[in-house]
C-alpha cells in the first residue's frame, strides 16, 4: 500500500500536520513509517479512520489516556466507553452549573430559590452471605446518608459516622452548607480514629460515608468511599459520585474500561475511606428540582444490580418505600453477596 506524506495524510483527515505530530508524540497515532534519513512521517491510508476518531475524541474533551484506551477497543466497546464518558461529563457539568448559580446568587444578593422538601425511605439488608450487617443508612427531612463499615471493627464505625452527621438534619444556611458538611465529616473521621486507637485490630477497619443535606433548593453532597449517589431525572439515570477505588482510578486513566472493572478482582479496594487517617472528602452542590429522585446506595447494591435495572426501578416505582424494597430484592436475587443499604428520596414542592 502506498504510504502518504504527512501533508497528504493531513489533508485527507482534515487535520494539521502539527496536530498529527502531537498525536504521534502522545502515542495516539504512530506513523506507519518514519523515513530514517529525512525523519519525515509517513502514514498508511488505513490509518485515516483512527486519525478521525482521535480528532473527534479530542474535540469531545476526552483525556488523552482515555482516548488511547478507546482506540484499542472494538467499535461496540468503544461506543460503550464514549457513552460512559459522556454520562460522567454531564453529571460533573450539572454539579458545576449548580455551584455556579449558587455563587451568582450569593454575589448578587438575590435569592430566587424555590423551597422543596424530601419524601424519603431507607432500607438495609444483611444480604445472603455476610454474618452481620455493617451497612447503616439514615433518611430524614433534610439529611440522607449511607455508610458501609469494613474490617473487623466495621460495624460500630459505620454507625458512628452516621451519628456524626445526625446534627445536620436541620436548617443550615446555603452559604454554610459545604463548610458544615466538611466539618461534620472531619468529626466523623476523628470519632473513627479515636475508636480505632482505643480498639486496635489487625485487619484494616473503617467505613465509607456518603451524605446529602437539603438547604433551600440545593443539596450539598459529601462523599468518601465507594457508595454511590444516582440522580433519576427525566427518565434518565446519572451517577453523581466517583468511586474512591483503585479500579476507578484505573478507569480514569484509561487503563481499564467500565466493563472490565465489573469483574476486576480488586474492584472494592478503597483509596479513600474513614479509617483513622486524614481524608479529603468530595464536596459538591446539586440543584434539587421537583421531580428529581435521588438514590444513595452502598456497593452491595451497585456491584450486583446493573445500572439499567436500577434505572427501571427508580423511574417505574411511585413510592420511595417500594423502590427501596425492590432494589434490595434485586440485590438478593443477584446472590446478596454483601450488606446493602439504600436511601431513595424524591424532591417535591413544599
Ligand atoms: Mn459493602
Amino acid at each position: 500500500m502506498e504510504l502518504l506524506t504527512i501533508g497528504a495524510f493531513a489533508r485527507a483527515v482534515r487535520l494539521s500536520p502539527k496536530a498529527l505530530r502531537l498525536y504521534d508524540e502522545l502515542g495516539l497515532l504512530t506513523p506507519a513509517r518514519v523515513d530514517p534519513l529525512s525523519g519525515y512521517r509517513l502514514y498508511s491510508p488505513d490509518q485515516v479512520e483512527r486519525a478521525r476518531l482521535v480528532a473527534w475524541l479530542r474535540r469531545l474533551g476526552m483525556p488523552l489516556a482515555r482516548i488511547r484506551g478507546v482506540c484499542e477497543l472494538d467499535p461496540a466497546d468503544a461506543a460503550a466507553e464514549v457513552r460512559a464518558y459522556w454520562a460522567q461529563v454531564e453529571a460533573d457539568t450539572a454539579a458545576r452549573r449548580s455551584l455556579a448559580s449558587f455563587l451568582v446568587e450569593q454575589l448578587s444578593g438575590e435569592d430566587n430559590t424555590m423551597t422543596v422538601t424530601l419524601k424519603y425511605a431507607v432500607r438495609t439488608d444483611q444480604g445472603l452471605v455476610r454474618e452481620s450487617n455493617q451497612d447503616v443508612g439514615y433518611a430524614g427531612e433534610r439529611l440522607l446518608a449511607v455508610a458501609d463499615g469494613f474490617g473487623a471493627r466495621g460495624e460500630p464505625l459505620s454507625a458512628m459516622a452516621i451519628d456524626a452527621l445526625a446534627g445536620l438534619d436541620t436548617a443550615i444556611p446555603a452559604g454554610e452548607l459545604l463548610n458544615t458538611l466538611a466539618d461534620a465529616v472531619r468529626q466523623a473521621g476523628t470519632a473513627v480514629r479515636e475508636y480505632l486507637t482505643a480498639n486496635p485490630a489487625d485487619e484494616c477497619s473503617g467505613t465509607t460515608l456518603t451524605a446529602m443535606v437539603l438547604s433551600g433548593s440545593r443539596l450539598g453532597l459529601v462523599h468518601v468511599g465507594d457508595a454511590r449517589v444516582y440522580l433519576a431525572r427525566g427518565g434518565r439515570l446519572f451517577r453523581i459520585t466517583h468511586d474512591h477505588t483503585a479500579v476507578q482510578s484505573l478507569i480514569a486513566e484509561g487503563r481499564l474500561t467500565e466493563e472490565e472493572a465489573v469483574s476486576h478482582p480488586q474492584r472494592s479496594l478503597l483509596v479513600r475511606a474513614l479509617h483513622g487517617k486524614a481524608v479529603e472528602p468530595d464536596l459538591a452542590l446539586h440543584d434539587a428540582l421537583p421531580g428529581d429522585r435521588y438514590l444513595l446506595c452502598t456497593d452491595g447494591l451497585h456491584t450486583v444490580v446493573p445500572e439499567e435495572r436500577v434505572r427501571e426501578v427508580l423511574v417505574s416505582e411511585d413510592e420511595p418505600e417500594e423502590a427501596t424494597r425492590r432494589l434490595v430484592e434485586l440485590a438478593n436475587a443477584g446472590g446478596g453477596p454483601d450488606n446493602v443499604v439504600c436511601v431513595v428520596a424524591d424532591v417535591v414542592p413544599a
